[in-house]
């Protein structure tokens, strides 16, 4: 079985042939950071534009890589949701014009789950249940990933989501857009106890993640941050009490601290799950896979992390989600709508008014 994954929620345009092998023939990945680095966050007119000019060329692209055409493929599988509504219109609608008119089978995958089950996609051996931490632009999430379509949300953010608060402080030390790898970049020269930082609903008996409260600390570490001062002497410089690099480095370890906190209380009371797995953009951080790698062994369980170009957004983990979808029989009508919001557990209230 072969299957095209289409993407296009936020601001990557992606196309991907993934075969039910694991196997990916051919992907292509154009990102817009410059396109919206101007505007320091992502612009959701442009965004849509540019994939709409991207989109098709890419497509065609990605097919010609892997010597293929339409005919070749089994089904079509494009993000419906959720994300920046304008872009998934463009991702889901050039995907039910090349249904129609190959008269293939469309999948409409729902962006998180293609985040959930990229592990699979690397890791043959990953069997469901297991327990997923979901880090990323939008989301911050504990899942119980039982099968396809079946989650159990076991905690969310009430505020931020982490890639967000990584991306704020990232901005707050003038590291500009995308900021979650500058700052871990950054981190990496700093030292994380000179800056005290809160660890929201650290220690806390409800399950959940709030960032707010440490990404305005950050804010408030850099307004406050001593300025180095001219000495008397000529040319002597009092070094200020911490850098650029030593709140970044503070920050991250923070981050991690309530990451770790949260992952612990949830394995110990999910019961029976055969991994540890990370998904999401910021799966990518190499801090954080080594912190929740220990916290895996800790219960003796696997850690599986995708490989870093799978984490952040891509069409091949779309395409598998598509597979995994097609294989047990699945498949949605022409007329399927995209939709903006589009919670993995449909039964998960929003908690606090947060976001889903
Ligand atoms: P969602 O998947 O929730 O809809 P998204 O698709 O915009 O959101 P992703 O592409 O999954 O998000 O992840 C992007 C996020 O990952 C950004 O916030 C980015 O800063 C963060 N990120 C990427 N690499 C790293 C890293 N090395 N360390 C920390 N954060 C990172
Ligand atoms: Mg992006
Ligand atoms: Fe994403």
């Amino acid at each position: 079985r072969i299957v095209l994954g289409i993407e296009s929620s936020c601001d990557e345009t992606a196309a991907a042939l993934v075969t039910s092998e694991r196997t990916i023939l051919a992907q292509r990945i154009a990102s817009q950071d410059e396109v919206h680095r101007p505007y320091g966050g992502v612009v959701p007119e442009i965004a849509a534009r540019a994939h709409a000019e991207r989109l098709a060329p890419m497509i065609e692209a990605t097919l010609a890589d892997a010597g293929m055409t339409l005919d070749d493929v089994d089904a079509i599988a494009a993000t419906a949701g959720p994300g920046l509504i304008g872009g998934v219109m463009v991702g889901l609608v050039t995907a039910k014009a090349l249904a129609m008119a190959a008269d293939k089978p469309l999948i409409a995958v729902n962006h998180l789950e293609g985040h959930a089950l990229s592990p699979r996609l690397a890791d043959a051996e990953l069997e469901y249940p297991y327990l997923l931490l979901l880090v990323s632009g939008g989301h911050c999430q504990i899942l119980l990933v039982e099968g396809v379509g079946e989650f159990r949300r076991l905690a969310t953010t009430i505020d931020d989501a982490l890639g967000e608060a990584f991306d704020k402080s990232a901005k707050v030390l003038g590291l500009g857009y995308p900021g979650g790898p500058a700052l871990e970049r950054l981190a990496s020269q700093g030292d994380a106890k000179k800056v005290p930082l809160p660890r929201p609903l650290m220690g806390s008996a409800e399950p959940h993640f709030s960032f707010a409260g440490l990404k305005s600390a950050v804010l408030r570490a850099k307004q406050n941050m001593p300025l180095p001062v001219q000495g008397c002497v000529a040319g002597s410089v009092i070094p200020s009490a911490y850098t650029d690099a030593d709140i970044a480095a503070s920050f991250q370890q923070a981050a991690i601290d309530c990451l770790i906190d949260r992952t612990r209380k949830a394995l110990k009371g999910v019961g029976h799950v055969n991994a540890l797995v990370v998904a999401g953009g910021v799966a990518a951080n190499t801090a954080i896979r080594g912190a929740l790698e220990s916290l895996a062994a800790e219960f003796d369980l696997p850690f599986i992390a995708p490989p870093l170009a799978l984490c952040t957004d891509n069409a091949a983990m779309i395409a598998w989600a598509g597979i995994e979808r097609f294989e047990r029989g699945q498949s949605d009508p022409l007329d399927v709508s995209a939709r903006p919001r589009w919670p993995l557990d449909p039964d998960a209230e929003a908690v606090r008014g947060a976001g889903v």
